[in-house]
């Protein structure tokens, strides 16, 4: 008998997470959900634990020619903390491993963690602990995040009903189009090293791409509004592949409206000046880090004059599906171009 082999990029990113985790149902009574959200959950009696846990490697996720050590760290926490937001919940501790080489001295790694630090003191969160080991091909930090969320305050990617709004924070599209600017300055730096980066008109969406914000901010704001989102997910992949979890989770469809997407005009016009439509970085660019996430209706007049929070859109039964409502008011199907479509030859998966 021949044995099977699947070749990862036949199933992609979502599709092999999908059959580990056939293979993982959780057995602990404690153990309140397990693979699929942003953040496993934890009873822990009075409130739920929160753990969820981000990898950035080198030269896959980040390109220390143009990344700053500090502002990796800060991102290396910033995401982590993102997924506890995500669940509604506040993060209160992490740990952090890194793989090096000793092409690193001592004091970049203290830049490293002087940027951690930066960020666990942002979101009011220690390190309290990690590991420290060799590595052959470059930088890797792992980050673990522990939180905890009251019971009746968590909010899943699963409880979306039927014309609930969707409402994202933030603006979109802004650290994807950054990060062609870096792209870009870093080949004209290869062509002639005696050029100095242009980055003088981008400084806001290089920002975005370098060292994104957990909306940790808002996730208090709803608390002091007494809102507790039907569901939630953070912007990781891009909108698209984020609306998309948002449906399958909660079994039910969503209409978007094109009109409705917060879209910084640094990002709008540097989208343009890269010949990129606005509209399908925002959709398909990763890396936000804002949050995406459901209110019932009677919710809407609390936030409707909020500036940092925007309606895209509702949901629907699961027949219409999910769709995309141009500007000239066509309907087309959602799609999510993920991993494979963005990160092209690399086959990067976030
Ligand atoms: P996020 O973008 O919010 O970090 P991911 O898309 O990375 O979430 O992961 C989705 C879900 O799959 C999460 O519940 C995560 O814990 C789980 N997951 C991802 N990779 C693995 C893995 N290698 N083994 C087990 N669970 C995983
Ligand atoms: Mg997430």
């Amino acid at each position: 008998m021949s044995e099977e082999r699947t070749e990862l990029s036949d199933l992609g990113e979502f599709g092999l997470i999908d059959r580990l985790a056939e293979m993982l149902a959780p057995a602990q009574e404690s153990t309140v959900k397990g693979i699929g959200d942003d953040a496993a959950v934890i009873d822990g009696g009075d409130h739920y634990g929160l753990l969820s846990t981000d990898m950035l490697v080198e030269g896959v996720h980040f390109d220390l020619s143009y990344v700053p050590l500090q502002h990796l760290g800060y991102k290396s926490i910033a995401v982590n903390v993102s997924d506890i937001a995500a669940m509604n919940g506040k993060p209160t501790q992490v740990v952090v491993s890194i793989a090096l080489s000793n092409r690193f001295s001592v004091e970049a790694i203290e830049v490293l963690y002087a940027g951690m630090k930066a960020a666990c003191a942002d979101f009011n969160v220690d390190i309290v602990g990690g590991d420290t080991t060799a590595s052959r091909s470059g930088l890797v930090i792992s980050v673990s995040v522990y939180g905890t969320v009251n019971k009746d305050k968590i909010a899943y990617r699963s409880g979306a009903g039927i014309n609930d709004i969707l409402c994202v924070t933030g603006d979109l599209g802004g650290a994807f189009i950054g990060l062609q600017v870096l792209e870009r300055e870093k080949q004209t730096f290869l062509g002639n090293p005696d050029m100095q980066p242009q980055l003088d008109n981008y400084e806001y969406i290089v920002q975005r791409q370098l060292k994104p914000r957990a909306r940790m901010d808002l996730i208090h704001e709803l608390s002091e509004l007494g809102i507790v989102p039907t569901a939630m997910i953070d912007i990781s992949d891009g909108l698209a592949s984020e609306v998309l979890h948002l449906s399958k989770a909660s079994n039910v469809g969503f209409s978007i409206y094109e009109e409705q997407f917060p879209i910084d005009r640094q990002t709008y016009e540097t989208a343009v000046e890269f010949n990129l439509d606005p509209i399908t970085s925002t959709l398909n660019g990763g890396e936000d880090y804002e949050l995406l996430f459901t209110i019932k209706q009677e919710d809407h007049s609390k936030l409707e004059k909020h500036a940092d929070i925007h309606f895209i859109g509702h949901s629907q039964v699961m027949d219409k599906g999910n769709l995309l409502v141009t500007k000239k008011g066509n309907q087309v199907a959602l799609k999510a171009q993920g991993w494979n479509h963005l990160n092209g030859e690399t086959g990067q998966m976030n």
